[in-house]
């Protein structure tokens, strides 16, 4: 098995570094090989080859079977405009490995139930995963375009998305759906908008062919976002388009507590792309306290997608150890309830929890 890891920029290289090394010992203790490569992204490739993604890393991904990605950019590049921003080499790699859904799960552990936003009996038991279409919709459709004279402008933007681009990712919603908990929300805006009717039709017309027995159910986008936050336990597989989704899921991501637990997968291409939702936490860098979660977990999406669903487990199992035995990082921590531990120790423990979870 060989991984591409790109660590990035700012608190990338310091999580990244704990993935990798986590995941050498749980391929280790199951007899599994993997050959880590590493390569420049963000930032520091644009230091270096004056590219955020150079072409020759593209290559690199292209031949991998899974790409692990830390965060890109910083204040260093903040001037930088277009092609050569940090953030741009992200969407480089997206585009090349076309990566067509993302997914982000999330989860609240009940250790973790007192960090939310929400109150505690709100989150119980939320355990859902948000699959966006990432690479059409409104953010791509053509045309596009803003005339006139200021003042008097006009400005437009399209939302289309064809019936092949809607089901292959309405189909990576039930395949997950089949081995979660069944159940799929359909999200859009069909009761105004002409493009989420054709949604919906396709979306229902997948299911009834070839997903029978997974349950599905449609919600306006609107509603989605209140029940978001008044009651998140109802869902399981949220399937929503490009924009809905980013929306959305930026919501979803606030109910665990901290950035720093959540991790995010890009998938549908030939090679997935894995990566923490967090970016580079600038103002934390180099100071040896960001939370690992987030970057271990999105390693654990890539194990699960490489068919290692044993190692994907062992680190999640590692994670809710480490949690419910009170260790949290700086963001996440209580003064007298919970124990303070920095990056490097919390990777620790999940990893010897999880090591032990395989025996
Ligand atoms: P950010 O996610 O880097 O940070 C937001 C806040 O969350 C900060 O206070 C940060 O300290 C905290 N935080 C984030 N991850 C954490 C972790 N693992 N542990 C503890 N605390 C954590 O977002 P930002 O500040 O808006 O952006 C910083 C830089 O990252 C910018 O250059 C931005 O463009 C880039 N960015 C990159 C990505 C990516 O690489 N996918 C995503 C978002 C932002």
């Amino acid at each position: 098995m060989k991984i591409l890891v790109l660590p990035g920029d700012g608190i990338g290289p310091e999580v990244c570094h704990e993935a990798v090394h986590t995941l050498k010992a749980l391929a280790q203790a199951r007899g599994l090989s993997i050959e880590f490569q590493e390569d420049l992204a963000g930032g520091a490739a644009i230091d270096a080859y004056n590219d955020p993604m150079p072409d020759e890393v593209i290559e690199k991904a292209k031949a991998a079977d899974g790409i692990l990605l830390g965060a890109v950019g910083g204040h260093k590049w903040d001037h930088l405009a277009g092609a050569m921003r940090p953030e741009s080499g992200l969407l480089k790699i997206r585009k090349e490995l076309g990566v067509f859904a993302n997914l982000r799960p999330v989860a609240v552990s009940a250790a973790l139930a007192d960090a939310s936003p929400l109150r505690p009996e709100a989150i119980a038991g939320t355990d859902m995963l948000v699959v966006r279409e990432l690479t059409g919709g409104i953010y791509f459709g053509e045309p596009r375009g803003r005339s006139g004279e200021p003042g008097n402008e006009e400005a437009f933007s399209t939302m289309r998305y064809s019936t092949g681009e809607i089901e292959r990712v309405a189909r990576v919603a039930f395949e997950w759906a089949r081995r979660r908990g069944g159940r799929v929300c359909s999200v859009d805006k069909a009761n105004v908008l002409v493009v989420s009717q054709l949604w919906r039709d396709v979306v229902t017309q997948l299911q009834a062919r070839e997903y029978s027995d997974v349950e599905l159910s449609h919600m306006y986008v609107d509603n989605a976002a209140m029940q978001l936050v008044v009651r998140p336990s109802q869902f399981d597989v949220i399937l929503t388009g490009n924009l809905f989704g980013d929306i959305l899921s930026d919501a979803a991501a606030t109910l665990g507590g901290s950035l720093g637990l959540l991790p995010s997968a890009s998938v549908g291409g030939k090679v997935g792309l894995f990566e923490p939702v967090h970016g580079s936490a600038p103002d934390i860098a180099g100071q040896g306290i960001a939370n690992p979660v987030a970057m271990l977990l999105s390693a654990a999406m890539m194990m699960d997608e490489l068919d290692k669903p044993i190692i994907a487990t062992a680190i999640r199992a590692g994670v809710e150890t480490a949690l419910n035995e009170g260790l949290r990082t700086a963001d996440l921590h209580r003064e007298g309830t919970t124990t303070k531990v920095g990056t490097a120790e919390m990777a620790a423990r999940i990893r010897a929890a999880a090591l032990d979870s395989l025996n």
